[in-house]
């Protein structure tokens, strides 16, 4: 079995025991492989082993993959997360390439992907992003910012409200994480509550997706775990 293969089925076994730990169906925990910075290869062979949700956080690198791809319609079937911090002066490539953006975390990144999505194209899938850690190094909102851009989100027909993004800090203080991802479940519980069709908590990575699914979360973004360590970023 190929490399990628095996560590796929490592990650889904991670994530099964996760969940089952947590009293949770391991079927309501989605799998998105985070392919940047890694060749279109790599990508080809995760999908030839089942993998359909692919994650990318650099706009220009990530257009230019998905148009090599698009030359062959099998590839039509996957699913592409823009998760990395986006440039206004970037939204174009995204919008009209990408089936979801998970790091909108401000009003005008939302008016441009609402012009810029193309008419033929279903909506555009959004999580808002959250800086739950309060880092100044990290992108997404305060928390107090969410309701008012959510429902910026639900009013434009370009785009679909999906629910939240985080990046918690990186940390071996596991009750600091935590807590972190406690807030991040409260909060996706409370704009739930407001917006019944929200159905995506997107937490965990490599390194802790284990106390995500045990906190929510819905959507496990994981690179190193599946393509080995990135050289940069
Ligand atoms: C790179 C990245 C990931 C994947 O991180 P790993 O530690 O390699 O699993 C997940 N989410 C975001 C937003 C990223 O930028």
């Amino acid at each position: 079995m190929s490399q990628i293969a095996e560590h796929l089925k490592q990650v889904e076994a991670r994530i099964s025991r996760a969940a089952s730990d947590a009293g949770r169906p391991s079927g309501e925990i989605a799998l998105l492989a985070v392919s940047k910075t890694k060749p279109l290869d790599a990508i080809v062979e995760a999908f030839e082993h089942g993998q359909r949700r692919f994650g990318e956080s650099y706009a220009q690198e990530a257009a230019a993959k998905i148009d090599a791809l698009r030359q062959d319609s099998r590839f039509d079937a996957i699913e592409w997360h823009f998760i990395g911090p986006l440039q206004s002066n970037k939204s174009r490539l995204v919008a009209e390439r990408f089936d979801w953006v998970q790091s909108v975390d401000r009003s005008k990144l939302v008016e441009r992907l609402q012009q810029q999505r193309p008419a033929d194209m279903p909506a555009l899938n959004v999580c808002l992003q959250i800086n739950i850690s309060g880092e100044s190094s990290k992108s997404g909102m305060t928390e107090a910012a969410i309701f008012e851009l959510a429902a910026e989100v639900a009013a434009c027909d370009r785009l679909c409200l999906r629910g939240l993004m985080a990046i918690p800090e990186h940390t071996d203080d596991l009750t600091r994480l935590g807590e972190q991802m406690a807030r991040m479940q409260q909060l996706f519980t409370r704009l739930k509550a407001d917006y019944p069709q929200i159905d995506t908590l997107s937490m965990g990575m490599t390194e802790d997706l284990e106390p995500a699914i045990h906190h929510g979360s819905t959507m496990v973004r994981v690179g190193t775990a599946i393509f080995g360590a990135r050289d940069y970023s």
